[in-house]
């Protein structure tokens, strides 16, 4: 059986990944792995997560399994995270994932089962796994401008163009904040526009909301998909832990189902029951009653969000110091879009042949569509960076 197994695809982020790890240069600075880094280059167990880890070492008494969609409190505190009140509870349907790809896997199944016929449009680019899982379901894709080439921002015009090609019942996914891989998000205005299109062909939005608090703040991160929640009669939303947490490896995450009535919402839930049951069970428990406790306890959320609020400030400064560091040595403005852009990424737009050079010659590792982790820079290396950009020609 096994040798009738194919080769499957390489991951470029894994194999930048493994090329880093083998390059034996001091000064090598790693700026393609999706995880926040802080200035010493290390990924931080956050302090309010430590001290909820250790309260509950202290207090948790079983490990026996909790429920199919996971503890009912963690839903309350995440739909209150990311929703804030934009809807009613009632007509909110929740399951516990791993992490925020288990989210985004079973929307997509939702929507494969409830209409075969539903296409899903995706943003060029978009996130590769969105494309991956996509591909394996057998799900057709239609993907919609996004980002344009020369401004590095959103190209909104050929968005909303290729958003006329919509269908009653495709479904949109859309990075509710910090896109992933561009960095270029809408404004809200333009986020309204996009509702009012898609309830004018009668489309199905999905938001992934994988950095709510690392662009403009918990609240401004989130208003965007508050606003598709509140204004369309049916959203999915797929939520991560993993970035603003920090608690990548515990795999916590969920998937929420926005219905215009309590009625839909109870079918929405037992089906978010049954995917769970058919492919994991019982959801990973750790990460999510970490999470419920720091939401739940006003010390300990105090804590995280000012960690948070810390980090996020932390890019935001490496940002402007990007932007105005590569203004000084190309004497131009070519590249303010760095401080425009939020969350952790920026796409540069730099040739695949400047990547090479700068990973073969500087040893400055980014993904081959020049896509950087702002949070691999610190003050020391912005300015070696900046250089290498300029020297390569770009
Ligand atoms: N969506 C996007 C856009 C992401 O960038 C990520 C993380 N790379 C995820 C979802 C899922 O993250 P995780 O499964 O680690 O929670």
């Amino acid at each position: 059986m096994f040798d009738k197994l194919t080769k499957q695809p390489v991951d470029k982020i894994m194999q930048l990944m493994q090329m880093y790890r083998e390059d034996s240069r001091d000064g090598k600075i790693d700026l393609g792995v999706g995880v926040y880094k802080n200035a010493q280059g290390v990924t931080p167990v956050m302090k309010a997560v430590k001290e909820a880890e250790r309260q509950l070492l202290e207090s948790q008494e079983t490990k026996a399994y909790v429920g199919l969609l996971g503890d009912p409190a963690y839903h309350d505190a995440m739909i209150d995270l990311v929703l804030a009140g934009a809807v009613a509870r009632e007509q909110v349907a929740a399951a516990a994932t791993p992490g925020g790809t288990g989210a985004c896997r079973q929307a997509f199944e939702l929507i494969q089962m409830a209409n075969p016929e539903a296409r899903v449009f995706v943003s060029n680019p978009t996130w590769p796994n969105h494309l991956s899982i996509l591909k394996y379901l057998e799900i057709e894709t239609v993907s919609y401008r996004y980002f344009d080439e020369d401004t590095r921002a959103v190209d909104f015009a050929g968005m909303m163009a290729d958003l006329d090609g919509l269908k009653a019942g495709d479904v949109v996914l859309l990075h509710g904040c910090c896109h992933n891989p561009t960095g270029a998000n809408l404004n809200l205005t333009e986020w309204q526009q996009v509702v009012d299109k898609l309830n004018a062909k009668g489309a199905v939005p999905m938001i992934d909301l994988a950095y709510q608090g690392f662009g403009d703040g918990l609240d401004d991160d989130a208003a965007a998909t508050r606003l598709v929640a509140a204004s369309c009669p049916e959203t999915l939303i797929a939520a991560s832990c993993s970035k603003n947490f920090g608690v990548y490896r515990e795999r916590t995450g969920i998937l929420l189902g926005v219905s215009a009535d309590a009625s839909k919402s109870a079918l929405v839930q037992e089906n978010f029951s049954f995917l769970n049951r058919q492919n994991y069970s019982f959801p990973p428990d750790h990460g999510a009653r970490v999470v419920t406790m720091i939401l739940t306890d006003p010390a300990l959320r105090k804590m995280w969000e000012e960690e948070l609020e810390e980090t996020r400030l932390g890019m935001l400064k490496l940002r402007e110091q990007l932007a105005g560091e590569l203004q000084r040595l190309s004497g131009s403005d070519r590249f303010g879009f760095v401080a425009q852009h939020r969350g952790m990424f920026s796409r540069l737009g730099l040739p695949s042949e400047a990547v090479d050079k700068l990973r073969e010659e500087n040893g400055i590792y980014m993904v081959g569509d020049s896509r950087i982790n702002v949070a691999g820079l610190n003050e020391k290396t912005v300015p070696v960076l900046a250089r290498a950009i300029v020297d390569a020609g770009s």
